[in-house]
């Protein structure tokens, strides 16, 4: 029996764990003692390994490689010699035909690792020779990316989980942690424990509120409002540190003339939070020795998510809670490798590292180190996922090769993004299982699993771990980067590597962020947070120290925006709010824990609508009771889960069930920057079965 270090493959809390092993099969999971987690794990840590033991599952794992030939024909299965062949020969037969910007790729977020999403930009970038890469933080915190690199210049969080517990106040904003990232939440228990002031802001009573000390249950789609209205509160009561404001931050005077209109009585009526909540909220957060703001998709999820973003972390400016420990501004990352697939470039405006790919110099460095021409780089920045449906149906892009993600589950409007799949010409999914997005592909080309590879991981506060393999595949598989390796070579380009370590090694050396985070350094059980700019640089728990911002000018910027109402608002024909939630047991599109015996008996059958008596019983609804829910674009069916937590005119769905998924529901409306759907806000109506 052996014990081997892991990293949990789900949220972006980033838990230790070990995986005991014995005569070549996982026998259970322990909980190590992580940075962020101290000997703790949830349900998804302790019995989220076992689909990797079994070969009878409700979702078939990818076995070996399979051609279909013809469109609408069956899968064959074949070599890796021809699957690779085959890839390259259609990849480099689009190329010559449409151009590079007409193929578009993914890394992954989940278990792959950051070594195979460098070299999956490696071979978008230096061998099709476009900046169409990116990754499902699309559909999440891309909006807190975009909107903190405006107003303090890099967007990640700010401050280390692990310090969340040491803040005494924390403002959790449209982010339900006890589901997505339950580790955390014991982060905010612990710091209720020692004292700390706990402040809600969400629609939903969630678990989370049943310990704050104030709970702000604002309507849904009325972020801008509120956080404007607070911005309003530490203005106008000078609540706001006018010392700091002065020497560290630039943009006051817009930002007061843009909240003004926004005092808590005048916008009571839009938020639906009573004004005394409101200020006392603001009273509470400027009075606290440190303070912490924390968001998830609460806030991402709409079309105006970048603004948002920015002015919740312009309250973190004007109180001073930034550049010192137990402060500062934590977007939680959602799945376990979001922050380092965008952290390894896979994402269409930034080089690993990110460096930007309209930058000539930048170009440059990257294909001298690759051995390729500046010249034949792309010097725009790249499609985003988000786009490819309509660009697929407007004949702009004609391939697509997705590396660990499902969008024909996870992505907004799957009606749409059907249609944009139909459209295409070639469809290449690299995968551990038959997704609904594999069931679509072309080729079908099976990848290793976590617990079957080792590599790094980054979690959500910007921390480096190493993770190891733990048993050998049962299949016909390979290493993500192995068979992107092989394509590349086949194209042309020779792309090889031993091991994960070379890979890190040379990303490392392109990456200044990057450069002192050795292998060695992480050892077995580290956590090295970037910045970590040299060999004997001890990595970065917390960011803008001496209040010395990453923007160009080094200021922290502030900023405010008039509040814009969500596309779709509710009318006679579709009266109720649709919002997408998570569900504690299982984790994004559900293939893999949805594969562990455990978990599945979390819920005995798929999904469910969450809502309030009062709609329900105007509706004629009973609590469990099948019901239809019906968007403009579409129609499912599932139970009603009749319930006080939720605010009357909305309801809720979980978008992790292939029955009943919500997304059939969903709207794309994007957010204008960072092209984010708007998927916790659309019109729905609800009918008994
Ligand atoms: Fe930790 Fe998240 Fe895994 Fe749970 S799902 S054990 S909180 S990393």
């Amino acid at each position: 029996m052996k014990k081997i270090t892991s990293v949990c493959p789900y949220c972006g809390a980033g838990c230790k764990l070990k995986l005991v092993v014995d005569n070549g099969k996982i026998i259970r999971a322990e909980a190590a003692d992580g940075h962020t987690n101290q000997n703790e794990l949830c349900l998804k840590g302790y019995y989220g390994w076992d689909f990797l033991n079994d070969t009878k599952l409700l979702t078939p794992r990818l076995t070996q490689p399979m051609i279909r030939y013809e469109k609408g024909g069956k899968f064959t299965p074949v070599s890796w010699d021809e699957a690779i062949r085959y890839t390259a020969k259609r990849l480099g037969e689009i190329k010559a035909k449409f151009g590079p910007r007409a193929i578009m790729t993914t890394g992954s977020s989940r278990g792959t690792g950051n070594e195979t999403n460098y070299v999956m930009q490696k071979f978008a970038r230096g061998v099709l020779n476009t900046n169409n890469v990116d990754c499902c933080a699309r559909v999440c915190h891309g909006p807190s990316v975009a909107g903190l690199q405006e107003t303090l210049g890099n967007g990640a969080m700010s401050n280390s989980i692990g310090d969340i517990e040491n803040s005494s106040c924390l403002l959790v904003f449209g982010y339900n942690c006890a589901d997505s990232h339950p580790i955390v939440a014991r982060r905010v228990i612990k710091a209720k424990q020692k004292g700390a002031k706990i402040i809600v802001c969400d629609p939903r009573r969630i678990e989370t509120a049943r310990i704050a000390d104030q709970h702000l249950q604002l309507n849904n789609g009325c972020n801008m409002a509120l956080v404007n209205a607070f911005g309003h509160v530490l203005l106008e009561e000078e609540l706001y540190d006018k010392d700091y404001v002065a020497s560290f931050t630039t943009g006051l005077e817009a930002y007061r003339e843009t909240v003004k209109e926004y005092a808590p009585e005048a916008v009571e009526h839009l938020t639906g939070v009573p004004a005394k909540q409101v200020r006392q909220a603001m009273r509470t957060y400027a009075a606290a020795p440190s303070a912490t703001i924390m968001w998830g998709m609460g806030v991402t999820q709409f079309g105006q998510a970048v603004d948002v973003v920015k002015g919740l972390s312009s309250l973190a400016l004007l109180t001073g809670n930034l550049g010192r420990e137990h402060v500062g501004v934590g977007p939680v990352r959602g799945q376990n490798n979001v922050q380092g697939a965008c952290d390894m470039g896979v994402i269409p405006n930034q080089f690993p590292g990110y460096q930007d790919v309209v930058n000539p110099q930048v170009r440059a460095k990257f294909a001298n180190a690759w051995g390729i021409d500046p010249a034949v780089m792309d010097d725009k920045v790249g499609v985003r996922i988000t786009e490819v449906p309509h660009l697929a149906l407007e004949g702009k892009v004609k391939a697509y090769y997705i590396m660990g993600e499902d969008p024909l589950q996870t992505e907004a409007d799957l009606g749409l993004v059907r249609k944009g799949f139909e459209a295409l010409d070639f469809v290449v999914v690299q995968d551990i299982f038959m997704t609904k997005t594999a069931e679509q592909a072309d080729v079908l080309l099976p990848a290793t699993s976590w617990g079957e590879h080792g590599g790094v991981f980054t979690c959500a506060d910007r921390g480096f771990q190493r993770f190891e393999k733990a048993i050998e595949p049962m299949y016909n598989v390979k290493r993500d980067w192995e068979i992107i390796s092989l394509i590349a070579t086949e194209m042309g380009y020779p792309m090889h590597y031993d091991n994960n370590q070379q890979i890190w090694d040379e990303l490392r050396e392109l990456c200044p962020l990057f450069y002192g985070v050795t292998y060695e350094k992480m050892g077995d059980m580290g956590h090295v947070q970037w910045p970590c700019p040299t060999l004997d640089h001890p990595g970065t728990p917390y960011l803008y120290q001496n209040n010395k911002f990453d923007t160009p000018d080094g200021k922290g910027h502030l900023f405010a925006a008039q509040w814009r109402a969500p596309a779709e608002r509710p009318d006679d024909a579709f009266p109720l709010v649709l919002c997408t939630v998570r569900e504690v047991g299982h984790y994004s599109c559900r293939s893999m824990t949805g594969n562990c015996a455990a978990l599945q008996t979390l819920a005995d059958e798929p999904g469910f609508v969450q809502i309030n008596p009062q709609d329900a019983q105007a509706l004629g609804i009973k609590d469990r009771q099948l019901v239809w829910v019906e968007s403009r674009r579409g129609k499912v069916i599932t139970r009603a889960d009749v319930s006080e937590r939720v605010n009357h005119g909305s309801v809720y769905m979980t978008y992790q069930w292939w029955i009943g998924a919500c997304n059939e529901l969903t709207q794309d409306n994007l957010d204008p920057i960072s092209k984010t759907p708007e998927t916790k806000y659309c019109a729905v109506r609800v009918s008994a079965i």
